[in-house]
């Protein structure tokens, strides 16, 4: 009777069947609903974020309330809870046990969250969606000031109602990365924040720093830039049966399905390394997603374990894969056709501006050497903010002097400023952190793959992403969410996150290019 949703087969024709326990197969038949509504607010999230029109955001934040509402009474019916604890008492396979795991996770927040608190936080963070996106092109924080308050109102609320840790950021943390707290991110940015400062100021002092690379400047058509965007999934084997590449105000990747991942990327009108960034940044999350074993599918174990788990596979391909040398040589002809100003650069330019190192003032098209520092200062801030010991209407001034103490510049503008991401509106505090994290685990994991299947370098040269894809396939991706994240990244990498291959690969590419 379970067929259709235990039974699979591989490529072969061979049945493979992960889920054996019957409690647990009884346990996902259940599920069903939940997970049809969690599949439908994944595509209202992408609709509200592409093409909803601007008035719908009404109806659609009040549908959203509803269903959220609607997710909490079914994981917390009696009959469901009882299932759950009745399967942990058997003996189950390591998928199994995932299952059971996040199901506690997620009964255990919900149960701990009133259902009008749920209800409202939806409401609230869809209409603070909309008002910071007219904020911002109005470059007026004061227009989101009352929404960032309600936010950080919400947030102090939900780790309270949480409770799992005395601090509460620990409970917001927890969120994104299951089992990431202060102390450990205090901890990771403390050994890189001395060693970035040094190498900036390197940087700063070089004959060759440039404040700007004239590329920066220069406009393209964003027409011919989208093809090139599609060119270059093309070449990663970006499976368009199962995903498309769209545009948003910021950048995002929305997994429906596995077999539904889409992404979408922007066109400023200048500084197309941006726009192929973003682009090649979203395919890196796309392709966890569609990577995850097949018989893991409409189970809470399929998809990427964590946020900082996820920035590694997307931070891997845009900074490690897109910012390589040789995939900028090896690429140069085709960015040439569609990007006709390229013929007055040499291919060594095009890298040098592909990797130009110098603070800015927007996270998103920060360099990997300063990127850190805009995460820092968000990680800050959100610590002050939820301590209370911030006053929200200060948070512009605020903002600028942490920029300029970590970066030496300050934003003229709110948009350049506080009001240019989109997290905070969409409630998310304590998601920043998982940025740095994933970051400094994409070179760890460069360094595994290296070990295994050869120079980086090498395989992009012969562009061999098919060997990447399969080798972060079989070692990270296939699992899903079935094992925590930190039990994943000791499983393949055979540590704990290490801040020492981030730094390395940093200090080499400024001797290279300084
Ligand atoms: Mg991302």
């Amino acid at each position: 009777m379970f067929s259709k949703y235990f039974i699979i087969t591989n490529k072969k024709g061979e049945i493979m069947i992960k889920i054996q326990n019957t409690s647990i197969r009884s346990i996902i038949k259940d599920y069903r609903l939940i997970w049809a509504i969690g599949h439908a607010q994944k595509l209202m999230g992408w609709d509200a974020e592409t093409y909803m029109p601007k008035k719908g955001i009404e109806d659609r934040g009040e549908a959203e309330g509803i269903l959220a509402k609607e997710t909490q009474r079914l994981l917390l019916k009696d009959e469901f809870k009882k299932k759950i604890k009745e399967a942990k008492k058997e003996e189950l396979n390591e998928t199994e046990k995932g299952i059971i795991r996040i199901f506690d996770r997620e009964i255990t927040i919900m149960e701990s969250l009133p259902p009008e608190f749920v209800e409202e936080f939806a409401k609230t963070t869809t209409k603070a969606r909309m008002n910071w996106r007219e904020a911002k092109e109005k470059n007026d924080f004061k227009l989101f000031q009352e929404h960032l308050q309600k936010i950080i109102d919400l947030n102090i609320k939900k780790a309270e109602y949480i409770g799992k840790h005395t601090l509460l950021y620990d409970n917001l943390l927890d969120l994104y990365e299951e089992g990431l707290t202060v102390k450990d991110m205090d901890k990771l940015f403390e050994s890189i924040k001395e060693p970035l400062k040094k190498i900036l100021q390197k940087v700063k002092d070089s004959p060759t720093f440039l404040e700007k690379h004239p590329l920066e400047d220069q406009e393209y058509d964003a027409r011919k830039m989208d093809e090139l965007n599609h060119k270059v999934l093309e070449k990663f084997k970006f499976d368009l049966g199962k995903g498309r590449l769209d545009i948003s105000s910021h950048p995002f990747t929305e997994e429906i399905s596995m077999n539904d991942v889409r992404i979408t990327t922007w066109y400023p009108k200048t500084d197309f390394c941006r726009s192929l960034s973003a682009t090649i940044h979203e395919f890196g999350h796309a392709l966890y997603e569609m990577q995850v074993s097949p018989e893991l599918e409409r189970t809470p174990v399929a998809g990427g374990v964590s946020m900082g788990v996820h920035e590694s596979q997307s931070r891997f391909w845009e900074n490690l894969i897109g910012r390589n040398e040789e995939f900028v040589f090896r690429n140069f002809e085709m960015f040439k056709k569609h990007l006709p100003f390229l013929d007055k650069y040499e291919k060594e330019e095009v890298y040098r501006y592909f990797n130009n190192m110098r603070p800015s003032l927007i996270r998103v098209e920060a360099d990997e050497l300063t990127y850190h520092f805009h995460i820092m200062l968000r990680y800050e801030l959100e610590k002050q903010m939820m301590k209370g010991k911030i006053e929200i209407k200060d948070m512009p001034l605020i903002w600028n002097e942490k920029m300029k103490e970590y970066l030496g510049i300050v934003p003229t503008t709110d948009s350049e400023g506080v009001l240019q991401d989109i997290h905070w509106s969409m409630g998310s505090i304590g998601y920043f952190p998982t940025y740095s994290l994933g970051t400094i685990l994409a070179s760890q994991i460069q360094n595994k793959m290296e070990k295994e299947i050869g120079g980086v370098n090498e395989l992009i040269k012969e562009e061999k992403y098919t060997e990447i894809k399969e080798w972060l396939g079989e070692r990270i991706h296939k699992y899903g969410s079935t094992y925590t994240p930190k039990e994943l990244i000791k499983k393949v990498l055979g540590e704990d996150v290490n801040a020492k291959y981030f730094l390395e690969h940093i200090e080499k590419k400024v001797k290279e290019i300084y």
